[in-house]
C-alpha cells in the first residue's frame, strides 16, 4: 500500500476515499462517511502528525511507526493505517463473493466461503467493546479470522491483512444505532473482493521474495 507524503516530510496525509461519500448507500450513509472518514479518520492522522513531529519516529513509513511505537502514537498510527485499509476493502456494487486464488484459499482453510463468513460475522458481533475483525494470513501463510482490541492491528504480529471490518460504534451508530449485527450484514454487501484478491496476491509475492524465489 502506498502512503502519500506531503511536501512536509513529517506529515501523513488523510488518504482520499476511493469512491464518493454517498457511494456506499444504502449500506453506509453519506453522513456516516462524513463523520467516520472526515472526522474520526482525519483526527487520527492529525494527532499522529502532532505526535511524530520532532520525535525519533519522524520521517519513518507508517508501518514502521506502528511497529516502533506504544501508547498514543501507536494508537493514532494504527488507527490511521486500519482506516485507510478499511476504506479500500469496501466498494459500491461489489460482487458478493470472493474469486480467484483468495477464494480457493478460503475454501481450503474454512471449508467454504459461507463458513468463513459465518465465523467472521460471529467474531464481529461478539467482539466486546471497540476493535476490528480481520481476515489475515499468518507468517506461515495460513488464513485466519482474528479480532483486535481498540487500535490493534495484525501487522504487529507479522500477519498480512486481507480484509477488515471496523466494529467501533462510530462505524455504524448513525445508520444502525446499537445494531452491530445489521451493520455487519450490510458490510458483506459492500466488501471489495477484488481488493481481497489483490491483497492475497501481494502477500504471495512477498512470501516468494522472502524465500528468495
Ligand atoms: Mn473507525
Amino acid at each position: 500500500m502506498q502512503w502519500n507524503q506531503t511536501a512536509d516530510p513529517v506529515a501523513f496525509d488523510l488518504p482520499e476515499l476511493p469512491y464518493a461519500l454517498d457511494a456506499l448507500e444504502p449500506y453506509l450513509s453519506q453522513e456516516t462517511l462524513e463523520y467516520h472518514w472526515g472526522k474520526h479518520h482525519r483526527g487520527y492522522v492529525s494527532r499522529l502528525n502532532d505526535l511524530v513531529q520532532g520525535s525519533e519516529l519522524e520521517g519513518l513509513p507508517l508501518e514502521e511507526v506502528i511497529k516502533r511505537s506504544k501508547g498514543a502514537t501507536f494508537n493514532n498510527a494504527a488507527q490511521a493505517w486500519n482506516h485507510a485499509f478499511y476504506w479500500k476493502c469496501l466498494a459500491p456494487s461489489a460482487r458478493n463473493r470472493p474469486h480467484g486464488r483468495s477464494a480457493a484459499a478460503i475454501d481450503e482453510r474454512f471449508g467454504s466461503f459461507d463458513a468463513m463468513r459465518s465465523l467472521f460475522t460471529r467474531t464481529a458481533v461478539g467482539k466486546f467493546g471497540s476493535g476490528w475483525v480481520w481476515l489475515a494470513r499468518n507468517a506461515e501463510g495460513a488464513l485466519l479470522v482474528e479480532a483486535t482490541d481498540d487500535a490493534g492491528t495484525p501487522l504487529v504480529q507479522g500477519h498480512t491483512p486481507l480484509l477488515v471490518c471496523d466494529v467501533w460504534e462510530h462505524a455504524y451508530y448513525i445508520d444502525y444505532r446499537n445494531d452491530r449485527t445489521g451493520y455487519v450484514d450490510a458490510f458483506w454487501r459492500i466488501v471489495d473482493w477484488e481488493c481481497v484478491e489483490r491483497n492475497f496476491a501481494a502477500s504471495e509475492s512477498h512470501r516468494d521474495d522472502e524465500r528468495g524465489g
